[in-house]
């Protein structure tokens, strides 16, 4: 861990080897927070699970899908069966208009599945960048219009969806539409523009092809360091 950069956090779940919450075979580490817990905060918050109906119906569909899908359903199938579990009819799609294709297939496949299906685009509202603040210059590459994350919610909480669904939107964006949005919501596609919307290739690939990552702060160089042996 590095240590100049979490000490006023400490260590964590991270940082852990042992993972005895999940195992039960050995000892918590000394700053486990599950350690650190009473019996009276957990049982809180499996309160939050036994008592509320809304949660409860969505955990207990979560771990079905999880339990009896594992392995053979991708994540398109799976958030199919977890809207049929849940009980939802209509489904909103927030979607990145750069995917509108995905969005499309995606509306089709839940459609065949008797859903109902409102999707609206990141531009939705067709509002100018330089609005709300954002400098000329970052309009260039990427155009004038804004992603708007919170008129996306806006619209997919006035038309009563029972689930949205992001599909690509931006880093940042999504934590508005997650902020706004009313309803519950998952993910199908998180947006990577360099890694076919895989983002977790760069931490597979992190010991090969994006070594840098761990070599240094995004956005500084890598110093290289050539030994005589690399030389020869
Ligand atoms: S809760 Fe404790 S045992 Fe579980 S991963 Fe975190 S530190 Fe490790």
């Amino acid at each position: 861990m590095n240590e100049k950069n979490n000490k006023n956090i400490g260590c964590s779940c991270v940082d852990c080897g042992i993972l005895n919450c999940a195992k039960r075979t050995g000892q918590y580490p000394e700053f486990c927070p599950t350690a650190e817990l009473t019996e009276e905060e957990i049982d809180q918050v499996t309160d939050l699970y036994k008592n509320n109906r809304v949660n409860k119906k969505i955990a207990v569909a979560a771990a079905e899908i999880e339990g009896g899908f594992y392995g053979r359903y991708t994540r398109v199938e799976e958030i199919v069966e977890f809207a049929r579990r849940i009980g939802a009819k209509k489904i909103g799609i927030a979607t990145c208009i750069g995917l509108i294709e995905e969005s499309r297939i995606f509306a089709r496949i839940l459609r065949l599945n008797g859903f109902e299906v409102y999707g609206v685009s990141c531009k939705s509202g067709s509002v100018n960048k330089t609005d709300i603040g954002i400098d000329k210059k970052y309009t260039c590459v990427t155009g004038g219009v804004m992603c708007n994350p919170i008129l996306q919610a806006k619209l997919l909480n006035k038309r009563k969806v029972d689930l949205n669904v992001v599909v690509g939107l931006c880093v940042g964006h999504d934590s508005l539409f997650y902020k706004y949005a009313k309803g519950i919501t998952t993910t199908l596609i998180t947006k990577d523009r360099v890694l076919a919307h895989n983002p977790a290739g760069a931490l597979y690939q992190s010991k090969a092809y994006y070594k840098k990552l761990l070599m240094a702060p995004v956005g500084e160089n890598v110093v290289c360091s050539v030994t005589q042996a690399d030389k020869t």
